[in-house]
């Protein structure tokens, strides 16, 4: 293709939109923060998912030979995301009276169950806090004569030994703050431990020993560490939910500072990582999504409704990365309508393309396509992206085979499995319906005989019963559904 568009990315670091140039010729290498595996995710946490796959897979089709790292966090992460409260895992763990270990691994098993319900590609690696305690030891070692100091409490990172602490939080790390007062002792506000000490007397179900008492790793080391080690410092971009802006992703960046002896952040790399990536929120009406307050809102909730969870996918693709997006049952029908149409436009498609996906691109498609490539390369632009895929779909006159062409390589970078997805995949399937598939097909074969042999007097009784059970019968529906349960 002619003038293919430079791909630009928002560098939150900067603030500003950069173009992305690979650290290692032709590669791309990308650090994804991954959940905290003590619940089940809610579709919140999902959408960052979405916009690190949609990263990923548009880095791969702009031809890069992509690593991308999602890391599990199974220890470490308190309740509260700098030194306050407890840990999350041994919170729930003691709740629930299980094991840690259990707890975990339940909850990492839910996690990529929903992971490949969005069609989110499995990363290269699926990097386990819990498996680099050696090397976050060995991390904490590194940095510890010029930027540590120890408290009964643990180990702690004194932010004041690096410089540009807080940039990409834009944060006064004196100013505003409450976290002065959670750890006695600490030398600034925005210090917080990378190694806490067991206290005396107690026992944590995960802790490992260490130069600085039995504990347990900080959150923010474990990202620093399984980044640096897997990915070598610095690597391309570094993604998470925007939350992390705030304290995560800037004590990750002091610690890789220390780590690497890089001075100040006007070199981007001496961050650790070039690009840094945030997703906005998925919010709901009431405010912040949460796993405790009102509906929680799993996917496998939306799936137990009835709906497809690529529905979701769509939903989260409708809107910029970021910007906020507010979740709602109509927005999640609305977005299932819309995967549907463009399902009822490729079936038809795959059917008709005799010689199969076509090699070449004609004159109509083409423009459109750049269009797409405009779009994503525009920081990820998928609500652009959308309308020129449908833009393309909406042609006539073009061969189903150059379509078809068209529709695979966009929907590798879309993952809407545009290809796979049956219009039967996508009707509402409340897991409580009253009625089977079956039985509502058997009713609609009866009514359409009583009302080809005029007995409009059964054709009622029927509707009236399938209405009972819940079914609604569609009548002339535009999209060509029969029913609606
Ligand atoms: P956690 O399991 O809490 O560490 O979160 C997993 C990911 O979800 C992180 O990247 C968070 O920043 C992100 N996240 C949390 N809440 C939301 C939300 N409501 N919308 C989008 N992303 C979120
Ligand atoms: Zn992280």
């Amino acid at each position: 293709m002619t003038d293919t568009p430079q791909l630009k990315l928002f560098n939150s670091l900067t603030r500003q939109l950069e173009t992305f140039e690979p650290i290692h010729d032709g590669e791309a290498r990308v650090y994804t923060c991954g959940p905290t595996v003590y619940n089940y995710p809610h579709i919140g946490n999902m959408r960052a998912y979405v916009f690190a796959d949609v990263l990923g897979r548009t880095l791969r089709f702009r031809g890069y030979d992509l690593t991308h790292i999602i890391n599990i966090t199974d220890v470490g992460h308190l309740t509260d995301d700098a030194d306050a409260g407890e840990d999350k895992l041994e919170k729930m763990a003691a709740q629930q009276k299980q094991s840690i270990w259990d707890i975990a691994a339940h909850y990492t098993e839910a996690f990529k169950a929903d992971v490949k319900a969005l069609n989110i590609r499995e990363p290269a690696q699926w990097s386990v806090a819990t498996d680099y305690i050696e090397e976050m030891i060995d991390f904490a070692k590194a940095i510890e004569g010029k930027h540590c100091y120890q408290l009964e409490s643990g180990l702690y990172f004194d932010v004041s030994t690096v410089e540009d602490y807080g940039r990409l939080a834009r944060a006064q790390t004196e100013e505003g703050e409450s976290r002065i007062g959670d750890v006695e002792g600490k030398r600034n506000a925005a210090d917080f431990a990378i190694w806490r000490t067991t206290p005396e007397g107690e026992t944590r179900q995960m802790e490992w020993e260490s130069p600085w008492g039995r504990g347990a790793p900080g959150w923010h080391l474990e990202c620093s560490v399984m980044g640096g080690k897997l990915l070598g410092f610095p690597f391309d971009i570094h993604t998470g939910g925007i939350d992390h802006r705030e304290i995560h992703h800037p004590n990750e960046i002091a610690q890789n500072q220390a780590f690497c002896g890089c001075g100040g952040l006007d070199e981007a790399t001496h961050s650790g990582a070039r690009i840094w990536m945030h997703n906005n929120f998925l919010v709901e009406r009431s405010g912040k999504m949460s796993k405790s307050s009102g509906e929680f809102l799993r996917l496998q909730l939306l799936i137990d409704k009835g709906y497809h969870p690529l529905a979701y996918r769509m939903m989260c693709l409708q809107a910029h990365y970021r910007s906020e997006l507010e979740f709602s049952w109509e927005g999640l029908g609305a977005a299932l309508t819309r995967l549907k149409r463009m399902v009822m436009s490729v079936q038809p498609l795959r059917d008709l393309a005799e010689e199969g996906i076509a090699a070449s691109t004609g004159p109509k498609v083409e423009p459109l396509l750049l269009r797409f490539i405009e779009a994503i390369s525009d920081d990820l632009n998928t609500p652009v992206a959308l309308t020129a895929l449908e833009d393309i779909l909406a042609l006539k006159k073009v061969d189903s085979g150059e379509k078809l062409a068209a529709v695979a390589g966009l929907d590798g970078v879309l993952g809407l499995d545009l290809l796979e997805l049956s219009r039967e995949d996508l009707r509402i399937r409340p897991k409580d319906a009253q009625i089977t598939e079956a039985e509502i097909e058997d009713a609609l074969a009866r009514r359409k005989a009583a009302r080809a042999d005029r007995d409009f007097a059964t054709s009622d009784v029927i509707r009236d019963e399938l209405t009972a059970k819940g079914v609604e019968v569609m009548d002339g529906d535009p999209l060509g559904w029969e029913w609606k349960l």
